[in-house]
């Protein structure tokens, strides 16, 4: 029988859309350690977390077991203005690189929010609005998720309030921009707004902020204004849940053509894409029904799974969520000042933690005269001007695939391409001028980090 021509681009029809968000926690042995109350050192129950989070969230971050979630029909609505997302064939790249390697990646780029982040706004407003709240607070770094939230608040005439890493505020007005264009306040991080915020600036004045800073900001803003609650675009199992999306959409397309893969890999902040790009397929190697090398690709200047500790931290510098248990850096690591490739936070998803702790995924860091030399040869072979955090996942997928071209191996690569770059060309102009140089950070500098981790948990 003839193969089928794989073309360019493999698109599902709508009708070939996931109905269903898939939980891989129901498929693992070893389950994700649980988020602890740090009040009492016993594990959140539903009770704690309700004044934080929404309700219909809280259900679906602490349910272990329950493999599938239906995807309630307004937000298949919603999916569809921008979902599917195209199955790319690399073969511009291939050709270029010369490799017999297949090379695949999902796009997750084609939507005003530049990124995969919108599957889980839209998600979490959507439960926001059942539940009938006035609106949501959340941080963002780089301002993709802030992007995506306020895009999903509009939507569904929420209040989007958003606490955006200083340093970024400053650094990214079109991001902050785009934010207010769709009606959500954004105040820079730290802020006089909050007693965290005040404190972090009374001890650290000066401060341009982190990503820990502005959790704690946004919680005890949501957890002190009526009708608020917190939200967050990655790290926690709900949002893995949500872009399971990604990696459905991503089996049904390799299937249709009968295409199996050898090697996935997506880059790595908290987690959320890779653990949704993942997801089905790790589902098949957890069940033994296939086997995957997953590779999950980080910074070397914030390499929490590579150099982290497998340990119980704070998510927040201000130590106001639960603690979870994850590789970390430590919650008060903040990356090197000259770290432009964003995937800047301390910690990793409590799920893939402890894939990687269980040997069900490599992982690999990178850095980021690396990464931005894999971006721009990207954007001249395949059109697509990359975000720098995907651009992880495409250096190790070009590295692999030159692996391929050695060893003559015809492997089939997917990646997850996550996102457009435009609003980081100032990192790509640091490039360009030959000023981005890379800070791996010592031994001893995250030994006192570690020192630093909360005790007996
Ligand atoms: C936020 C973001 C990431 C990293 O976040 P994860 O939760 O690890 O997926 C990667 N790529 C893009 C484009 C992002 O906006």
């Amino acid at each position: 029988m003839m193969a089928k021509e794989i073309p360019y681009k493999i698109y599902l029809d709508e009708s070939e859309m996931p109905t269903a968000w898939y939980n891989l926690r129901a498929d693992m042995k070893n389950k994700p350690a649980p988020l602890l109350n740090p009040a009492t050192g016993q594990p959140c129950t539903a009770a704690d977390l309700a004044p934080v989070f929404c309700e219909e969230l809280v259900k679906q971050e602490l349910d272990d077991t329950t493999p599938y979630f239906e995807i309630p029909q307004e937000i298949r609505d919603f999916y569809k203005m921008y979902r599917p997302s195209p199955l790319v064939r690399a073969y511009c790249l291939e050709k270029k690189l010369g490799t017999p390697a297949k090379i695949y990646y999902k796009f997750e780029g084609n939507n005003t929010s530049g990124s995969h982040k919108l599957n889980s706004a839209i998600a979490q407003a959507y439960y926001a609005k059942q539940q009938g709240l006035k609106g949501v607070t959340t941080e963002t770094g780089a301002g993709q998720w802030g992007t995506a939230l306020s895009m999903a608040c509009s939507y569904f005439d929420l209040d989007c309030k958003v606490f955006m890493v200083k340093v970024s505020y400053e650094q990214k007005p079109f991001r902050r921009e785009v934010m207010r264009t769709y009606g959500a306040s954004v105040t820079p991080s730290p802020s006089m707004e909050t007693a965290v915020g005040r404190k972090i600036l009374e001890e650290h004045p000066g401060t341009t902020g982190s990503l820990g800073c502005a959790i704690s900001e946004a919680v005890e803003k949501a957890t002190t204004s009526e009708g608020y609650r917190y939200v967050l675009g990655s790290v926690l199992n709900q949002v893995l849940l949500h872009q399971s999306v990604i990696g459905l959409e991503t089996k049904a397309a390799l299937d249709k053509y009968g295409i199996k893969a050898d090697i996935i890999i997506g880059c790595a902040g908290g987690g959320s894409n890779l653990g949704g790009l993942i997801a089905p397929f790790m589902g098949e190697k957890l069940r033994g029904e296939a086997d995957y090398r997953i590779i999950a690709v980080e910074p070397a200047s914030c390499p929490s799974l590579t150099r982290g500790k497998y340990a119980y931290d704070f998510c927040d510098t201000g130590k106001v969520c639960p603690l979870a248990k994850m590789y970390t850096l430590g919650c008060d690591f903040i990356p090197a000042p000259n770290h432009a490739g964003g995937l800047r936070y301390h910690g990793m998803s409590s799920t893939l933690s402890q894939l990687y702790a269980d040997g069900l995924m490599e992982a690999t860091s990178v850095t980021q005269t690396k990464v931005f030399e894999a971006a721009e040869y990207f954007a001249r072979v395949e059109g697509i001007l990359p975000a720098p955090e995907s651009s992880h996942a495409i250096r190790v997928a070009i590295d692999e695939a030159l692996k391929c071209k050695e060893t003559g191996e015809e492997k089939t690569i997917v990646f997850g391409l996550t996102g457009t770059g435009y609003f980081d060309m100032v990192a790509y102009e640091k490039y360009n001028d030959g000023k981005m140089s890379d800070y791996i950070p010592t031994d001893e500098e995250l030994a006192e980090s570690f020192k630093k981790l909360p005790q007996g948990f």
